[in-house]
C-alpha cells in the first residue's frame, strides 16, 4: 500500500483500513485548516493503482477488514465512475465489509447530484463525512469554506435521499465572538433541514500555518472562552430540531456532549448548565497556534 501527502481520517474510522484514493484537497482554502496546505496538490490516483493497493491489503489482512476509508480530503470529488469502481472492487475483495467511507465537501456532493450518489450507493459507498463547520453564510464566507448554507442543506439532503449514512461536522467557536449566536442558530437550522445520522462536534483550536491564526494575532478574530463555547453549544442544542445522534468524538471539546436528539436534549442542556458553573481553569488548556 502506498500513501502520499497527509493522511487524515475521522476518529470514528480509527479501526478502518485506509486505502488512499485521492491526494490532498481540491479546495484547500479554508482559513482554519492546515492539513493539506503544504502537501502535494490535489489529484486522483489511477483506479488500477488503488485496486492494486486493495489487493495488497487483502493479501495482508484477508477477511479481518470490516470497514474501509478512502483518504484524502475530499474523495467524493473524484470521478463517479472511478469511485464506484474502487468501491465495487473493495466489496468483491472483502465480502465481509460492513462500511465504505469517504470525506466529501458539500460543494462536491451537490455537483454530483442524485443520480451519481445513487450509483455510488449501489457500488457500496455507505457513509460520507462532511465538514459543515457552520450553517451561517457570513461565517462560511469568512472562513472561505467555498459553499453556502443552502448548498450544504442540498448536499446533505441528497446524501440522505441516496440512502448513504451522513456525518456532519460542526466547529464550535468558528464564528468568533462576533458571530457566535448567529453561527449556533443558523447551524442548528441547517442541521434540522438535513437531519444527518450523526452530528460530530469539534471546538475551534487555531492551528499553525492558518489564515485564522494570523487573524487572531492581528486582533481580527476573537476566540471564545470555554464558557462562551458552552453558551454557543446551548444555543445550538436549543434550536436543533431534527432526530440525530450527537457526539463530541474529538480532543478539542471542553465537555463530552453525546446523546440522541431530541430525547436527550434536556440532559445535554443540564450538562452544559453544570459545566457553566465550573471555573474556566477546569477545562482543557486553550491552545492557540501550538499544533
Ligand atoms: S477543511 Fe476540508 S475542504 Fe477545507 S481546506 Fe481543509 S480539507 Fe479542504
Amino acid at each position: 500500500m502506498r500513501y502520499e501527502g497527509p493522511i487524515y481520517r475521522p476518529p470514528s474510522e480509527a479501526g478502518s483500513l485506509l486505502i488512499q484514493a485521492t491526494v490532498g484537497c481540491p479546495h484547500n482554502k479554508c482559513s482554519f485548516c492546515m492539513i493539506y496546505k503544504k502537501g502535494p496538490p490535489y489529484r486522483v490516483r489511477p483506479v488500477a493503482e488503488i485496486c492494486a493497493d486493495i489487493d495488497d491489503a487483502h493479501a495482508r489482512y484477508g477477511n479481518r477488514v470490516r470497514t474501509l476509508f478512502f483518504p484524502a480530503g475530499n474523495t467524493i470529488a473524484m470521478p463517479t465512475a472511478d469511485l464506484a469502481a474502487i468501491c465495487r472492487h473493495a466489496r468483491e475483495r472483502f465480502p465481509a465489509l460492513e462500511r465504505i467511507t469517504v470525506y466529501g465537501s458539500s460543494a462536491a456532493i451537490a455537483k454530483k447530484g442524485a443520480t451519481d450518489l445513487a450509483t455510488l450507493r449501489s457500488a457500496g459507498l455507505s457513509r460520507i463525512h462532511v465538514g459543515l463547520e457552520s450553517g451561517d453564510d457570513t461565517v462560511l464566507s469568512r472562513i472561505k469554506k467555498g459553499t453556502t448554507a443552502a448548498e450544504q442543506i442540498l448536499a446533505g439532503q441528497l446524501v440522505k435521499a441516496a440512502g448513504i449514512e451522513l456525518s456532519e461536522y460542526v466547529i464550535l467557536g468558528i464564528g468568533g465572538a462576533a458571530l457566535s449566536q448567529a453561527h449556533a442558530v443558523n447551524t442548528a437550522k441547517a442541521l434540522a433541514a438535513i437531519a444527518p445520522d450523526v452530528v460530530r462536534l469539534r471546538t475551534l483550536v487555531p492551528k499553525i500555518n492558518t489564515l485564522l491564526l494570523h487573524q487572531i494575532r492581528k486582533g481580527r478574530f476573537q476566540l471564545l472562552s470555554p464558557h462562551e463555547i458552552l453558551r454557543e453549544a446551548r444555543w445550538l442544542l436549543t434550536h436543533l430540531d431534527s432526530p440525530t445522534r450527537l457526539t463530541s468524538d474529538h480532543y478539542s471539546n471542553y465537555i463530552n456532549l453525546a446523546g440522541q436528539l431530541p430525547e436527550d436534549r434536556a440532559r445535554l442542556l443540564a450538562q452544559i448548565e453544570d459545566a457553566l458553573t465550573w471555573d474556566e481553569s477546569r477545562f482543557r488548556p486553550i491552545r492557540i497556534g501550538t499544533q
